[in-house]
């Protein structure tokens, strides 16, 4: 688990910013009709005029700036021309390498007026991330930020994906630890000052499960409900922690 700098965790909420511009963005962009091809290419736009790298274009083969998921699709989906319609909830998933550090965060947006149990499950991914990030402090240990994303969303008879988890960030995409979304309290590694991790709930209206398409990416809940996912990345400091890019993020 490698430990960042001071210096290093300023570059990396500069490039998490970059995201959450474009996840702003996103909010604007997003109304029945738009396609996910051209949210996709707002975002890569947007990332190499601010300087960056998409993150996830070419990343293992990923052949887009962004993941889109929508409705049923938990993660990975791959951006179309597909038009969104009203009543769709998108996961858009953005990652920027900048100046030699990754930013990765994610957001569930409503297409349109959406039903009920579309906004209580985004509501409550959204809450289960909050619950997690408070969880994140020097001598906490790993696992009580699943702990606390598992037990908020089970209160509401949502469900946990187990197949995909949080990770560590920094000038890899992916580094140690693997941050799952489950457990019991109090497991794992202790979280010491400069580690960074992007904490990203994915929350099933119905069963667990995952299933892949055949494009090899693209995840999707094996019952057919709708699934919801957000992320930030997180750097714990001496105080407590620190979102990255929060300046930019939407409350
Ligand atoms: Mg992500
Ligand atoms: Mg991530």
């Amino acid at each position: 688990m490698v430990l960042k700098t001071t210096g290093e965790i300023e570059l990396m909420d500069e490039a998490n910013r970059i995201v959450h511009q474009v996840l702003n963005g996103i909010t604007e962009l997003i109304v029945p009709g738009v396609t996910t091809a051209e949210l996709d290419s707002f975002a890569e736009d947007y990332i190499r005029g601010a300087g960056g790298v998409p993150a996830f274009l070419n990343y293992r083969g990923f052949p887009a700036t962004l993941c889109t998921s929508i409705n049923d699709v938990i993660v990975h989906g791959i951006p179309d021309q597909t038009p969104l319609e009203k009543g769709d909830i998108v996961g858009v998933d953005c990652g920027v390498l900048y100046k030699g550090y990754y930013g990765d965060a994610a957001r569930t947006y409503a297409v349109g007026e959406v039903s009920s149990q579309a906004k209580q499950l985004m509501d409550v991914t959204r809450e289960s991330l909050d619950l997690a990030i408070r969880e994140i402090e020097p001598g906490k240990r790993l696992s009580d930020i699943g702990h606390a994303v598992q037990s908020h969303v089970e209160k509401f008879g949502f469900s946990v994906v187990r197949e995909f988890v949080g990770h560590g960030i920094g000038v890899a995409l992916h580094e140690d630890p693997q941050v799952p979304n489950f457990g019991q309290p109090g497991r794992g590694p202790v979280l010491e000052t400069g580690m960074v991790l992007a904490i990203e709930p994915m929350v099933n209206a119905g069963e667990p499960g995952v299933k892949v398409d055949a494009d090899g990416w693209t995840a999707r809940t094996t019952d057919g409900a709708l699934s919801a996912h957000f992320e930030f990345s997180v750097a714990v400091t001496e105080n407590g922690q620190k979102v990255l890019g929060r300046s930019q993020a939407a409350a």
